[in-house]
């Protein structure tokens, strides 16, 4: 196909995710990616300052991932997974459950971080069922972002992304965001006034992700996760965005030192080369569901639930997360600490903000998710062969594991340059 083909169909054939049509410019066609790099039709190589949405972990076009993808694909691509099983799958549940907190030992493949939560919720749903009480509750925090299918919107705070379904979703307890409110107290009032109605607290452990990168501390996440403990309630962690290193250790429970009773993961989980999901509960929650009674069997499914190729990507990607690539990913952590403190100073940024190999600081003055700013900055940094996406006013760099630290600062140096003229 021609550049301008590509274009052509996809303007006349395509509907895309997030995007205004009728204000949105034309997309830009990428050919082929490499490393931190896309690359557009004119060989243009662009900076992707947020791993593609978060998903490209290692780098794209990673070879090693690459290799076990095209060679699984030659040998099995896809089974049922009801009945029938194969080595990816088992061996992926093997070895991650190996390096997951606490004893998670029990997977459940989905499709991608939207179906890990809704498997989370159904299961916790479920396991009060089949335990045999009645617990209709969930707790949830503001400004909380867990994916954009029903259930997960439900859990997910309430606002410019839900309005249109709001009468469709269901109710849940609203804990205050841990980075701007007192969620212990409100907590603390929930588990006494109804802590035996509640079947699960949900949190996306020290980083509020889409919500506005609104980092809070450890001691937060650990004082939650021990009363939702002693309250007997189940206790998710949602760590589709910070798995896989995105937060310094391998999982952002492990750096707050916390067990959960169910955590979510997608993302990064296949190197950001293809979807999937997956739930791992601890063995306890699982027994629940193991009986003689069929209806007592878990109800969820889906038709690509396991799909080999998938889960041969993820062990290949599970194998890259070594020692050199946390080396990497701390030095990626030392250039924001360096460059965010000294961007803190200038009169148009606020609340800067570092996570691992996140870095993120707030425009003054912005209005918003829709704030025109973000846009305008996103723009200039493309002009300049950086990709960025603000959320509103809010700006951010999460860029993959490869990441030189010149790539890193020459994105922010681009961005200062914004700030300058802006
Ligand atoms: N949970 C979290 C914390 C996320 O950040 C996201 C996506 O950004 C999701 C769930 C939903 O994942 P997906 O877009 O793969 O459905």
């Amino acid at each position: 196909m021609s550049d301008g083909d590509v274009i052509e169909s996809d303007r006349a054939h395509v509907w895309h995710p997030y995007t205004q049509h009728g204000s949105a410019r034309v997309p830009l066609a990428i050919k082929r990616a490499k490393g931190a790099f896309l690359f557009d039709q004119d060989d243009r190589a662009i900076f992707d300052g947020i791993s593609s949405w978060w998903v490209t972990l290692h780098g794209h076009a990673q070879p090693e991932i690459a290799r076990a993808i095209a060679e699984q694909a030659g040998i099995l691509e896809q089974v049922i997974f009801t009945d029938f099983t194969h080595e990816p799958a088992a061996a992926l549940a093997r070895e991650l459950s190996a390096v997951l907190p606490g004893d998670l030992s029990r997977c459940f493949f989905s499709d991608d971080g939207s179906t890990a939560v809704e498997v989370a919720l159904k299961i916790a749903m479920q396991y009060w069922s089949n335990v045999g009480e009645k617990r209709p509750l969930i707790a949830a925090l503001e400004n909380a972002y867990h994916g954009d299918t029903f259930g997960a919107m439900s859990v997910s705070g309430r606002g410019l992304f839900t309005a249109p379904f709001q009468d469709q979703l269901f109710e849940v307890v609203r804990l205050p965001d841990p980075s701007a409110g007192d969620v212990l107290a409100v907590l603390d009032k929930l588990i006494a006034d109804r802590g035996h109605e509640l079947a699960a607290v949900i949190v996306e452990p020290l980083l509020l992700g889409a919500g506005g990168m609104h980092v809070y501390g450890e001691q937060f996440l650990r004082d939650m996760r021990e009363r939702a403990r002693r309250s007997g309630t189940l206790f998710i962690a949602d760590e589709v965005l910070t798995g896989f290193g995105r937060t310094g250790p391998l999982f952002a429970c492990e750096r707050a030192e916390i067990e959960p009773d169910i955590i979510c993961l997608s993302k990064g989980l296949t190197g950001g080369f293809l979807p999937l999901g997956l739930t791992a509960v601890r063995e306890e929650v699982f027994e629940r569901f193991v009986s003689d009674d069929r209806s007592r069997m878990f109800f969820h499914g889906h038709s690509y639930t396991a799909n080999p190729i998938a889960c041969a990507a993820a062990r290949a990607s599970l194998r890259l997360l070594n020692k050199e690539c946390k080396a990497r990913r701390d030095a990626i952590e030392a250039v924001h600490r360096e460059r965010l403190k000294h961007l803190s100073t200038h009169p148009k940024v606020r609340n800067t903000r570092v996570l691992g190999t996140l870095g993120a600081f707030d425009l003054a003055d912005s209005s918003g998710y829709l704030d025109k700013i973000g846009r305008a900055l996103a723009e200039y940094a493309l002009r300049n062969n950086i990709l960025l996406r603000p959320l509103g006013g809010t700006v951010y760099l999460l860029p993959p594991f490869c990441t030189l630290p010149e790539e890193l600062l020459n994105a922010y140096e681009v961005i200062a340059r914004f700030l300058d003229i802006s």
